[in-house]
């Protein structure tokens, strides 16, 4: 059998083969209300945590089953992890 393993390290956006599913993340994401949304800074440091986090599966958080580039754009979003791995705003 051939074929490369996913890569369970990845944020969707990385991800090829899952081009259609992370583009129907960022029309959710895109629906966020503007009062709701993190600053880009912030947005950006949760994903760096996420993308070193070893809770990380394909995009979406092992503990909590969220889509980690949602939830990081969302001002009021916590880390599931304990202690969390990212601040909130
Ligand atoms: S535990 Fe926190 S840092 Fe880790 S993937 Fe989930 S949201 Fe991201």
């Amino acid at each position: 059998m051939t074929g490369t393993k996913p890569c369970l390290k990845c944020l969707l956006r990385d991800l090829p083969e899952e081009a259609t599913l992370a583009a129907n993340l960022q029309e959710l994401i895109s629906q966020i209300p503007e009062e709701d949304r993190a600053l880009q800074p912030l947005a950006q440091e949760r994903l760096a945590a996420c993308r070193s986090c070893p809770w990380l599966r394909r995009g979406t958080c092992g503990l909590c089953g969220c889509f980690v580039e949602h939830r990081a754009e969302k001002k009021k979003a916590t880390c599931p992890d304990s202690p969390p791995r990212w601040k909130n705003d």
